[in-house]
C-alpha cells in the first residue's frame, strides 16, 4: 500500500527548515551543518539532507554507519560524519563509506590508523560532558600524531539552560584545546550552543532539533519555526449520551450529551499517553480536547462547539516548546519518536 493512503500524516514545511538553519549559522556567525541523527530526528533523513543540501549545508552527521548507508549519495563536495565512531565491527562499513569516522576513544584512533592510515577522519574530545570523547589529556598526548583530522569536536552539556556555567568552562577548555591539536576545522555547538551566539561558532555548528523546529532557548522564540505538524484522519464521529464514559478505564465521563471524533493517532505514533488531559485537535483554530485516554491506535476528542465528519482530516496541537510543557517530554523526545506510520508530506 502506498504512503498517500494512510490515515496520518506529517505537513513538512522545507522552507521553514531552511530558514531555520540560515538563522542559526547567522546567529553563530559559522558556517552551519545539521544533525541528521535518527532519521533527522524522525523528519526523514534523506528528505531533509537533500533540501540543505540545496541551500548549501556541507556538513551532516549521523549516529552509526548503518544511518550513513541510509543516507545514500551526499552531492559533490557534502561530507558526512558517523558521531558515534569506529568500533571493530564498522571497519568494512567505513572503507566502503565516503563518510568520516569520529574516534572518541584511544581504542578508535589505533583502530583507525591500523584499517585506514591517511585517511581523514573527526575527533570527538569531552570538555566536561562525560559522554563520548576522548580526556583533553589523552588528545594532547600524542596519540592523534599522524591523523589527518578534518573536525576536531567537543559536546556542550548544558547549552540549553539559562545561566549554567558549565558553558563558559566548556568553551574555556575548547579555546585551549584548539592551540594544543592541529585540526583543519573547529566545532562546538549544536542548536543551543548556536544560540548562545559567535563566541561558540567556531568554525562550524551542529544543530539538530532547531532545524526541526525545537525551540532550544529564549533567543530561538519568533526566529525558529514550526517544521511539523501532524495531521491524523477522522475514522468515525460519534454521540454520547450524559453519563457514558469514553475510552480504556473509563476515565472520561459525558455531563452532558456530547459528540466525540474518534482519530488515526495513538502512543503507537509516538502520541503518547502523557497527551491525555492536555492534548487536542484543532478545529479552525479552536482546541477541541482530547476525551479519555491515548490508545495504542486511537484517540477520542471532544467536538463541543466544533464540528467534524468522517474522512476529515484534523491537526493536533504538536507546537513542540508547548507540548513539552504540558507533557513531561523532551521536544527531542516528542519528534523522534513519531515512527513510521506516517505519510511524510513535504510542502512545496
Ligand atoms: C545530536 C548532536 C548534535 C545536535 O544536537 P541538537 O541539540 O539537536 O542541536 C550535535 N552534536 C552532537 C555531537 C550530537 O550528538
Amino acid at each position: 500500500m502506498t504512503q498517500e493512503f494512510l490515515p496520518l500524516r506529517l505537513d513538512l514545511d522545507p522552507q521553514a527548515l531552511v530558514a531555520n538553519w540560515r538563522w542559526l549559522g547567522e546567529r553563530a556567525a559559522a558556517p552551519a551543518g545539521a544533525a541528521v541523527k535518527a532519521d533527522a530526528y524522525g523528519l526523514g533523513a534523506v528528505e531533509v539532507s537533500r533540501r540543505l543540501a540545496d541551500a548549501g549545508c556541507r556538513d551532516f552527521f549521523v549516529a552509526t554507519w548503518a544511518e550513513a548507508d541510509a543516507l545514500g549519495a551526499l552531492p559533490f563536495g557534502a561530507g558526512l560524519s558517523v558521531l558515534h565512531g569506529l568500533r571493530e565491527e564498522d571497519i568494512a562499513a567505513a572503507l566502503a563509506s565516503r563518510a568520516r569516522p569520529v574516534l572518541n576513544s584511544p581504542a578508535m584512533v589505533a583502530r583507525w590508523k591500523a584499517a585506514a592510515p591517511g585517511r581523514p577522519c573527526d575527533v570527538m574530545v569531552d570538555t566536561g560532558m562525560n559522554r563520548l570523547g576522548l580526556t583533553v589529556e589523552e588528545a594532547c598526548s600524542g596519540l592523534l600524531d599522524g591523523l589527518e583530522i578534518d573536525l576536531l569536536l567537543s559536546h556542550l552539556a548544558c547549552a540549553d539552560e539559562p545561566d549554567s556555567p558549565m558553558n563558559e568552562r566548556q568553551r574555556g577548555r575548547f579555546v585551549d584545546l584548539r592551540g594544543r591539536v592541529a585540526a583543519k576545522r573547529y566545532s562546538l555547538a549544536n542548536s543551543a550552543g548556536a544560540c548562545l551566539g559567535p563566541d561558540y561558532g567556531f568554525d562550524l555548528i551542529r544543530p539538530g532539533i532547531a532545524l526541526y523546529g525545537g525551540i532550544p532557548r529564549a533567543e530561538a522564540r519568533g526566529h525558529i519555526t514550526r517544521v511539523v505538524r501532524i495531521e491524523a484522519q477522522v475514522l468515525q464521529v460519534r454521540d454520547v449520551p450524559a453519563g457514558d464514559t469514553v475510552g480504556y478505564g473509563a476515565t472520561f465521563t459525558a455531563e452532558r450529551p456530547m459528540r466525540v471524533a474518534i482519530l488515526n493517532l495513538g502512543y503507537a505514533d509516538g502520541y503518547l499517553r502523557a497527551f491525555a488531559g492536555n492534548g487536542a485537535a484543532l478545529i479552525d483554530g479552536r482546541r477541541c480536547p482530547l476525551a479519555g485516554r491515548v490508545s495504542m491506535d486511537l484517540i477520542a476528542v471532544d467536538l463541543t462547539g466544533a464540528d467534524a465528519v468522517e474522512g476529515d482530516w484534523l491537526e493536533i496541537d504538536y507546537a513542540l516548546e508547548s507540548a513539552a510543557d504540558r507533557t513531561g517530554l523532551s521536544q527531542y523526545e516528542l519528534l523522534t519518536g513519531l515512527g513510521c506510520r506516517y505519510q511524510r508530506r513535504w510542502k512545496e
